[in-house]
């Protein structure tokens, strides 16, 4: 599933070549994608206006056309690209020939339309949580939200509590900050909590340079991977050494995800 540096990687690649153009017409093929607008509406509040800035916020994308902000998130196998594809979920075309195409085999998918001065007082953004480089995502906040008896890699994945990270970066956060995915998030010292909202902050940063990660089905708005599942110190290498100490890399499964870890660099306690 594209997380926080995925869905960035994407932002900065659509507001560059879409800012400034006009929504000429839009087609949905997926209807279940709209969550509180009918097509008919959707397109009514949409095309004409010429789209101002593509935005972010966690894994949500805003498609912001002034009046109207298009919310859009990818879930697990969405990708907009410029090429066109087999069977799109939607189809915004632009001024200038430039069209937007919108694949999602798993349909999971969802487009939300929302007054642009309201945006973030509604859902689905108004459920967020803390964000990493938001001005909100402070140590002394990060504190608070660590003082329950929530598993930390669980809490690390609820989107209400630490919202753009997902699965990837929580895995690779917590091997970074040597914690066991399954110790309480009250358990952490304050020290081992201070390195891991660091280290959050860092590695979605790192990613965000490298063009994300590429494991599934992520892919550039070109159809190119990103580059780092190159750089992956635990994500997907069950049974491959640990980088640190040469102890096999395992996985458990908590709340239904695949966590990877190395047992004797995170120790339970
Ligand atoms: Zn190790």
């Amino acid at each position: 599933m594209p997380e926080l540096p995925e869905v960035e990687t994407l932002r900065r690649a659509l507001d560059r070549e879409l800012a400034g153009r006009t929504l000429q017409s839009v087609t949905i093929y997926e209807p279940r994608l709209l969550r509180n607008a009918s097509a008919k509406e959707f397109k009514r509040a949409l095309v004409g206006h010429a789209l101002r800035s593509v935005d972010r916020r966690a894994k949500f994308l805003l498609f912001d056309f002034g009046r109207h902000t298009a919310v859009l998130h990818l879930r697990m196998t969405g990708w907009p690209t410029l090429n066109s594809v087999k069977t799109p979920r939607f189809v915004f075309q632009f001024d200038q020939e430039k069209t937007l195409y919108f694949s999602d085999r798993r349909r999971l998918a969802t487009l939300h339309l929302l007054p642009s001065a309201d945006t973030h007082k509604l859902p689905p953004l108004s459920e967020l949580g803390l964000e990493p480089f938001q001005p909100s995502y402070t140590l002394e906040n990060f504190l608070t939200l660590l003082q329950t008896d929530q598993e930390i890699k669980r809490l690390l994945l609820d989107q209400r509590k630490i919202a753009g990270v997902g699965n990837i970066y929580a895995c690779e956060a917590l091997f970074a900050g040597k914690i066991h995915p399954q110790r309480s998030a009250k358990s952490l010292s304050q020290s081992e909590a201070k390195k891991l909202f660091v280290q959050i902050k860092k590695i979605s940063a790192r990613a965000i340079a490298e063009q994300g990660t590429s494991v599934s089905t992520y892919r550039l708005l070109t159809g190119e991977s990103g580059n780092f599942q190159n750089f992956l110190l635990v994500y997907d290498r069950e049974g491959e050494p640990c980088v640190q100490c040469k102890t096999a890399i395992e996985r458990i499964t908590q709340g239904g995800r695949g966590t990877y870890f190395c047992p004797k660099c995170q120790q339970r306690v």
